[in-house]
């Protein structure tokens, strides 16, 4: 079985090309600039053949067209009829309170979509253009929506309230969702299978940590608790986006800056994080970088992200009365030696203690860095999102047939 998995966002389109007989990558790539000037597809097969088709990309539609047209093209393709694309599964950022799970997408499941484009603006959109555009060019072909907030509708009631007016929630859908779902569900199920173990029974705490950041308490395999929230902005410290602040700070900022929702808005999720702190750069490796050249604020935004996480492998440890497994992912918990260390210093009285000489230059690959006689096995197991909304396309194709 062949699935294509698409993640679209508003200006771009990700998509990787799986063969389900092995969980094989066929191909992968990107639509770039869609409506603007410059767009493009760089697509890449399995044996890191590249191709760039440059052209007027208008819309996700078109977009999609292109991905389409390389798949099934005689000289850079690797199907040769569409046919051979089982089905769709399409990343959906928010499935509110409703979706519990992955779905088939049908006009009820659409309506839910768009009834809840207002609580992801910005996000669900693009997510429901690629859907209707797929819709449009191959009918016969099931699509698949895997949801980001899914994994999260397990988290207990206290848990995911806000202590605000309970009118409010009711009104509005105002409490935690989290998000990165498919991500935490994805590691956690790995690293159960790496360490022989069943997901009974187990408290485990999985860090995404990428250019988004967030961490999931996971019990007996269901998320307890999340670090994101209403929107993807609670939490952790991540590249441009503050993270927890008291909401007090916020609304004297709006006041002595003059600004409105919009632009605080933009200011707490794209001007804060990593990049705020430093005044450098979003990216960790750069601030990495300028710490080891002696910036002082790179060396504080460093402390301040390793902190922030620490606090809540502390909290959520707590909340689960205990912990079994940590696991790092995300571009900087796969790759990030220094940063898993300044994370674990310190957490030994909780039973973590990392072996360095294995934690030391491991980058993207599956291991346990914890020490063989530490209580709690750390892990780093590389996240794969796509592979993952894969396997839940599959998995419903052939519930359907049955
Ligand atoms: P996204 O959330 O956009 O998918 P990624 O998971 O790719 O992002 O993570 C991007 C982050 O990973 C960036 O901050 C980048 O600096 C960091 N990163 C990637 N490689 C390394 C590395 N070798 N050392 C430290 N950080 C890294």
């Amino acid at each position: 079985m062949k699935i294509l998995v698409l993640n679209c966002g508003s200006s771009s389109i990700k998509y990787q090309f799986f063969s389900l007989v092995d969980n094989s990558l066929i191909a992968k790539g990107i639509v770039e600039k869609i409506g603007m000037k410059g767009s493009f597809l760089k697509h890449e097969k399995q044996d890191g053949q590249k191709v760039i088709f440059e052209g007027e990309i208008m819309d996700h539609k078109i977009g999609i067209e292109y991905i389409l047209g390389v798949l099934s093209s005689a000289k850079h393709g690797c199907i040769s009829r569409l046919e051979e694309i089982s089905a769709v599964g399409h990343r959906v950022v928010h499935g509110g309170e409703l979706f519990t799970e992955s779905k088939l997408v049908d006009e009820d499941v659409i309506n839910a979509l768009e009834k809840y484009t207002e609580l992801a603006p910005l996000h669900n959109p693009p997510n429901l253009k690629g859907i209707y555009a797929l819709r449009a060019l191959l009918p016969s072909i099931p699509q698949v929506a895997v949801f980001d907030t899914a994994f999260h509708t397990t988290m207990p009631v206290y848990s995911y309230m806000y202590a605000i007016p309970y009118a409010l929630y009711k009104k509005y859908g105002i409490r935690r969702y989290g998000f990165h779902g498919t991500s935490h569900r994805f590691v956690s199920m790995r690293a159960c299978e790496i360490l022989g173990r069943s997901c009974q029974g187990l408290k485990v705490i999985t860090c995404h940590l990428g250019n988004g950041t967030s961490v999931c308490a996971i019990k007996d395999g269901h998320s307890v608790d999340t670090s994101m929230g209403f929107t993807p902005v609670e939490g952790l410290i991540m590249g441009t986006r503050s993270g927890d602040i008291d909401m007090g700070a916020v609304s004297y900022i709006m006041d002595k800056e003059k600004i409105g929702t919009k632009s605080a808005s933009v200011l707490f999720n794209k001007h804060s994080g990593l990049l705020g702190i430093s005044g450098l750069s979003s990216d960790m490796r750069e601030i990495r970088e300028g710490a080891d050249k002696g910036d002082e604020r790179c060396q504080l935004a460093l402390k301040m992200f390793d902190y922030r996480v620490k606090k809540y492998i502390g909290s959520y440890a707590a909340a689960m009365g205990g912990l079994d497994v940590l696991i790092f992912t995300g571009g900087i918990g796969e790759n990030s030696d220094t940063t898993r260390s300044g994370i674990c210093e310190g957490l030994e009285f909780l039973g973590i203690d990392l072996d360095e000489s294995i934690n030391q230059g491991l980058r993207g690959k599956e291991a346990v860095i914890s020490k063989k006689d530490a209580r709690v096995k750390v892990m780093v197991v590389p996240t794969n999102e796509e592979l993952m909304i894969a396997i839940d396309t599959q998995k419903i194709i052939e519930h359907l047939k049955n």
